[in-house]
């Protein structure tokens, strides 16, 4: 018998907002489009509850209604259901080195918008990058409403060391440190009341590959940029670490007499392999605007590795010899058997992945057994951007009721 609808109103709430997750991940599990019925039976609720969950989520159109079928025993059409891609959106954010960039996903995880902007170098404070991203997001939830989505929350992807409260304790390349970036972002007009979570970049690149290409569940996930960052996934979750710092793969060293680093140390990963590094190691140009733009250093480096420039080659198997040591520190630590190169090293994987996976074989004590595999990150420059809507995504399947408008 249940209690009293007065008693317990609490715990009534709690255990609807724990079916409609329930239900909602039942759709967004399916790889076809599924029934109230089938709902009911997946979960164990009565057709009853299953049914007016789903009104819930049609309301709220998280969810939708295809066109009724008949199954394969005929009789009654059932009405499929699948993940709404005009309902509630999610809004990436990103602020990089030399870029920012803003996305909106719908919540079947389809990019409806996206845009990347250079980050002039008087931009380059705290205060003058939140105004930007800030502009950044206003066009980017008009561009949303017009495609008729409501944001329902907000993260925001940084090259650093974050804590719990959102403050970048540190971010070396941009040479910030205690900044509440969470504070200056969230004061922005096209951000008011919208929940907005902070991370690391390279922890929100691991997950967007996660989510597109699992590789078993577990893998080392190393984003290339100016910075280099790792993001270590375990049985399909994050691993963060004590504090949520983890992954600092670009600060460990590959030699203790090597040249300085941004943050204080000498010889780090980053020196060798960081996009700057290579570039310099080419006598080339350090150039800025080229990670996520797509012109500029990067694209050219990529042309001067294919025409077979000896500098560039020179330049780029040093890195790669570099990147081998520091990642077989890693697997040996970790015991994981994929590696997916992310960042500049998607492009430059032709060059890099050969020495990184020799370095690999060499070093890695259990490869003779079980060799860990190299592969190409599926998604481009925008990874962490697109990581950081797709964390909005999983809090909004993970707790619908909080979302309902
Ligand atoms: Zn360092």
């Amino acid at each position: 018998v249940p209690p009293p609808r007065r008693a317990q109103p609490a715990d009534q709430r709690s255990v609807r907002s724990h079916n409609l997750a329930l239900a909602l991940s039942e759709v967004a599990g399916a790889v076809s489009p599924v029934s109230r019925a089938d709902i009911a039976t997946a979960t164990g609720m009565t057709r009853a509850t299953a049914s007016s969950l789903v009104e819930a989520l049609l309301a709220a159109r998280m969810v939708t209604e295809l066109a009724p079928r008949i199954g394969p025993q005929g009789g009654r059409p059932a009405t499929g259901l699948t993940l709404s891609g005009d309902g509630p959106a999610a809004l990436g954010l990103e602020v990089n080195v030399d870029y920012i960039a803003a996305c909106v996903l719908d919540l079947t995880g389809t990019v409806k918008h996206r845009e990347v902007a250079e980050l002039a170098e008087r931009d380059r404070t705290p205060a003058a990058s939140a105004e930007a991203l800030g502009r950044l997001a206003g066009r980017a939830t008009a561009a949303a409403g017009r495609a008729d989505l409501r944001v329902a929350g907000a993260a925001l992807a940084v090259p650093g060391l974050v804590d719990a409260d959102g403050i970048l304790r540190l971010a070396p390349n941009l040479d910030w440190r205690d900044v509440d970036i969470r504070g200056l972002v969230v004061r922005q007009p096209a951000l008011a009341d919208l929940p907005l979570a902070v991370d690391n970049e390279a922890n929100l690149a691991a997950l967007a590959e996660l989510s597109v290409a699992p590789q078993d569940g577990s893998f080392l996930h190393v984003s290339g940029e100016i910075g280099i960052g790792a993001g270590i996934i375990v049985d399909g979750a994050l691993y963060r670490g004590r504090h949520g710092w983890s992954g600092e793969l670009g600060h460990v060293s590959v030699d203790p007499s090597g040249p300085e680093c941004s943050c204080g140390s000498r010889g780090c990963l980053e020196q060798y392999a960081g996009q700057d590094a290579i570039l310099r190691a080419a006598r080339r140009q350090p150039a800025r605007g080229t990670s996520a733009g797509g012109d500029g250093a990067l694209a050219r480096l990529v042309q001067e590795a294919r025409e077979g420039d000896a500098q560039v080659l020179e330049a780029l198997a040093r890195a790669s010899v570099a990147l081998g040591v520091a990642v077989s520190t890693a697997l040996n630590l970790l015991d994981l058997d994929h590696v997916v190169l992310g960042g500049i090293y998607a492009p430059l994987y032709p060059w890099m992945a050969p020495e990184v996976e020799r370095q690999i074989r060499r070093r890695v004590l259990s490869s003779q057994w079980k060799p860990p595999t190299v592969r190409r990150s599926a998604l481009g420059a925008d990874a962490a951007v697109v990581g950081a809507a797709r964390s909005v995504l999983q809090r909004v399947l993970a707790d619908p009721g909080a979302y309902l408008p």
